[in-house]
């Protein structure tokens, strides 16, 4: 059996409550006849194209459901031509019930190459023939023996298709007994055909809907960075089901938390959002389960679906990305109204979930071991390499652009006494809280490295010798301020900090690390926990050689 939501889309449902509403005085019944007039006016061939489709590109889709209801009702009519010749009448008319007018209008008919039907008396047939809809049983016009009109309803599973009727002028071959066994046997006819062509097209959809799918897997294999999949990626959630908004998330089971990696087009939301449990998107991650909001307007009216920002989301579909029973992320598309992504987005957007899992996966691999690759482990921060290159960039970009960048050495005061008076455990948590830190309290755009054992570089791009020296300064304070918890402990610790400034005092980018080495160790003879600058007396060639 169809499901009974395609065959009321394809076709448009009959329902019980909107024939009760129905009056049969004059007034209404004028007015049906002039809705069927209009109809009649307008164009023919969309008479069976779905009000709205949803699983694929709406665009192509329409288009193509359209040649093929233009087909149909070729079949149709024909099927229609066979039973007026055998009933020896004028005319065979199929009447849909049409939805959104709410009505019955004739959409299919025996006579070829016409507009409208030859024979065709609506003023005189309307009331008959929703009659016949409405009681769901044979009526007539005419003299018994020979009617001039017999009105059958076309009947699917679940739904009042329309109304089958055979008329003649002079009367019918046969009486209203003959008609009352022939009409329903007529009327199967046209209902199984109609159910056909529904299957059909459900089927033409799934074609379409895996053709698009496939094509999704070529789209997505062969990204090698995790910002042009997630954009792919979300472009093509966009056009399998033409959501104005698509994104990617990445979630860490663990953490019960997620980031935005890809979301398009850009809006309010960019790419590093922090998804929270308490979001939707969180909700579904950590239930495994999707989420399909027809109107989310109600969920949303306090944040977004990813959380935090309040934004008006009309309906929202969350598919998470599933990998060994752990949830990876979730694609997510919403629809600026209630009811713009439904039931169809949600099957079209868990299935490029499903495709997207092994690239993502890929790439997600391939970003950890590229981070691994420039991270020091117990702090997090740069490694020495990583810093030594992004360090020779920033010097170059200061050469190409102008101004100036400047360089902190932080090392910590007496802290091999730590670790010898506490143990190496409570040297590492030290180092992590330092670097913590130092993290939060410098621009996105700055970099910490490990550079030794406790010794921490902070290279800041476009910064003057003063604005180091602030910062520097501003570092000093919160760790003298904010000693490291650990266990029952609280460790205090202070910092000895070297500043050194490219290009001025500092003339080449090689010195600057040696200069800033140079500027702390004069802050340790100061006497520690203190901030000093690189002397420009202190910058001479003896400074490289003393390397
Ligand atoms: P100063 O004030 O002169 O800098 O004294 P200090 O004790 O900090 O300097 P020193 O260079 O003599 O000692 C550094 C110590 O840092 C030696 C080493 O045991 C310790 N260290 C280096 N790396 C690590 C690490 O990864 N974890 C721990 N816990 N300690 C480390
Ligand atoms: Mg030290
Ligand atoms: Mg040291």
């Amino acid at each position: 059996m169809l499901p009974a939501a395609a065959v009321g889309v394809a076709i448009g449902a009959l329902a019980g409550r909107a024939w009760r509403r129905r009056g049969r005085d004059e007034a209404r019944q004028r007015s049906a006849v002039s809705r069927v007039e209009a109809h009649l006016a307008s164009s023919r061939s969309p008479a069976f194209t779905p009000a709205k489709s949803t699983a694929l590109r709406r665009d192509v889709q329409e288009l193509v459901e359209s040649k093929e209801a233009t087909y149909d009702l070729e079949v149709l009519d024909r099927v229609l031509r066979d039973i007026r010749d055998l009933a020896n009448a004028d005319e065979a008319i199929f009447w849909r019930w049409v939805e959104s007018r709410q009505t019955l209008v004739p959409s299919a008919w025996s006579t070829e190459g016409e507009p409208r039907p030859a024979h065709f008396d609506v003023r005189a047939w309307g009331p008959i023939v929703r009659w016949s809809a409405e009681e769901t049983s044979v009526q007539f016009a005419g003299l018994d023996e020979a009617p001039t009109l017999a009105a059958a309803p076309v009947s699917g599973p679940s739904h009042v298709y329309g109304v089958l009727t055979v008329s003649s002028a002079t009367g019918m071959r046969f009486d209203r007994e003959a008609a009352r066994s022939w009409m329903p046997r007529f009327a199967a006819q046209v209902a199984n055909l109609i159910q056909l062509f529904d299957l059909r097209r459900e089927y033409g959809r799934h074609m379409r809907q895996s053709g698009a799918l496939l094509d999704a897997v070529r789209r997505l294999h062969g990204h090698r960075s995790v910002e042009a999949l997630g954009q792919a990626l979300c472009e093509t959630a966009r056009d399998v089901t033409l959501a104005p908004l698509a994104g990617l998330v990445r979630w860490n089971a663990v953490a019960e938390h997620g980031v935005l990696q890809a979301i398009s087009p850009a809006g309010d939301l960019e790419p590093g959002f922090h998804v929270t449990a308490d979001s939707l998107v969180g909700k579904a991650c950590i239930s495994g389960l999707p989420m399909t909001l027809d109107d989310a307007r109600a969920a949303t009216v306090s944040s977004c679906a990813f959380g935090g920002l309040p934004r008006e989301t009309g309906s929202v579909v969350i598919a998470p990305i599933i990998s060994a029973s752990t949830t990876i992320g979730a694609l997510v598309v919403e629809g600026r109204n209630a009811g713009d992504a439904g039931q169809h987005e949600a099957r079209n957007v868990g299935l490029l979930a499903a495709i997207a899992r092994g690239p993502l996966e890929i790439v997600w691999e391939i970003e950890e071991v590229s981070i691994r690759a420039r991270t020091d482990p117990l702090t997090g921060l740069a490694n020495r390499r990583h810093f030594d290159e992004q360090l020779r960039r920033v010097v170059a970009e200061t050469d190409r652009f102008g101004g100036s960048c400047s360089l902190i050495m932080v090392d910590l005061d007496h802290f091999k006494a730590i670790n010898d008076k506490l143990g190496h455990d409570a040297g590492d948590a030290v180092l992590k809280h330092v670097a913590q830190l130092l993290r939060e309290a410098i621009r996105t755009v700055d970099l910490c490295g490990r550079y030794g054992g406790e010794e921490i570089a902070v290279l800041l791009p476009q910064t003057s010798e003063q604005g180091a020296v602030e910062l520097a300064e501003r570092l000093r304070v919160a760790l003298d301020a904010r000693p490291t918890r650990h266990g029952s402990e609280s460790i205090p610790v202070t910092a000895s900090l070297g500043v050194a400034t490219y290009p001025s005092p500092v003339p080449y980018g090689d010195w600057l690390m040696l200069a800033a080495d140079r500027a702390l160790y004069e802050a340790k003879s100061a006497g520690r926990n203190c901030v000093k600058l690189i002397r420009p007396s202190h910058v001479t060639p003896a400074l490289y050689k003393a390397k």
